[in-house]
């Protein structure tokens, strides 16, 4: 069975995607069969990994719709043993089909689908629109856990109460198994009080829940780092753009946390 690790935070902009892209890489890199799922309509981690539109013809809103399966849709991407299930604008019909489904599937419009290759992936790793909606509730009722990206600014743990009281509720009645894999402050700078602020809070509220590698003190930051802002332009992750980059040993890290 594959492990399904959602990357959900309904903020805008806080590394959702550029994590759920470079651990993806990364887990690849480990030898780990890893499909990446754009759930997005955004579509920026499958133009992360340099698929155009004209590249495909089908995408998560055919999944979801029913119309294809996921084995249908998926395309092989230049990193080895990663694929990516794409998104496109399109996929933000999937809202008014929620609306439409019966309240008893209307959250499983994904799982149901997933559960058909849950054999074939070591990891499955999903990631969701900056939203609390019917796709990021689809989500997290396919996945086992949820990794929360923090950007390490102001405001960054506004609205965290909602996220955790949804994925509580999802708990309690769709997707009992669903657990926070863990919190990963991203976009971290050194210099700046407000990143140390941020990263003391997290600290300070979710001790447990930070990610760590070895025997390491220290828990994985992801630093602000402009290699890691650059690679999508090249279609690129970063352990491909700049392998040596600060950027890219965090995710290096964060993926070597996860395999254990
Ligand atoms: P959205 O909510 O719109 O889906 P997101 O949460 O997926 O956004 P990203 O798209 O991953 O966030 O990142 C937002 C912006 O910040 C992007 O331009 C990205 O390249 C940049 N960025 C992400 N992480 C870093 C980092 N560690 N250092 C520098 N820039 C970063
Ligand atoms: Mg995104």
């Amino acid at each position: 069975m594959s492990e399904i690790i959602c990357v959900a935070n309904q903020k805008g902009g806080v590394g959702k995607t550029t994590t759920a892209v470079n651990l993806a890489a990364s887990l690849a890199a480990k030898n780990k069969k890893v499909l990446l799922i754009d759930l997005d309509p955004q579509s920026n981690a499958t133009t992360s990994l340099g698929f155009r539109r004209n590249d495909y013809e089908f995408n998560m809103l055919h999944v979801m719709n029913g119309s294809k399966t996921l084995a249908e849709i998926i395309l092989k991407s230049s990193v080895e043993n990663l694929f990516l299930a794409p998104s496109n604008i399109g996929l933000v019909a999937i809202e008014k089909e929620f609306y439409i489904t019966s309240k008893q599937n209307r959250e499983l419009m994904l799982r149901d689908k997933i559960d058909i290759i849950n054999n074939e992936f070591d990891y499955i790793i999903i990631d969701s629109p900056p939203a609390l909606g019917p796709i990021t509730i689809n989500a997290l009722s396919a996945s086992d856990s949820v990794l929360i990206p923090i950007q390490c600014e102001f405001f960054a743990l506004e609205g965290l109460a909602q996220l955790l009281s949804t994925v509580n509720l999802l708990k309690k009645s769709i997707n009992p198994k669903l657990k926070i894999k863990g919190f990963l402050p991203t976009m971290y700078s050194s210099q700046n009080n407000l990143s140390k602020q941020v990263l003391d809070d997290l600290s300070h509220h979710f001790k447990d829940k930070l990610f760590h590698f070895g025997s390491k003190k220290e828990c994985i930051v992801i630093p602000r780092n402009i290699k890691i802002a650059e690679s999508p332009s090249f279609g690129k992750p970063i352990r491909e753009y700049d392998y040596n980059c600060k950027g890219n040993t965090a995710y290096e890290d964060l993926a070597s946390a996860i395999v254990g």
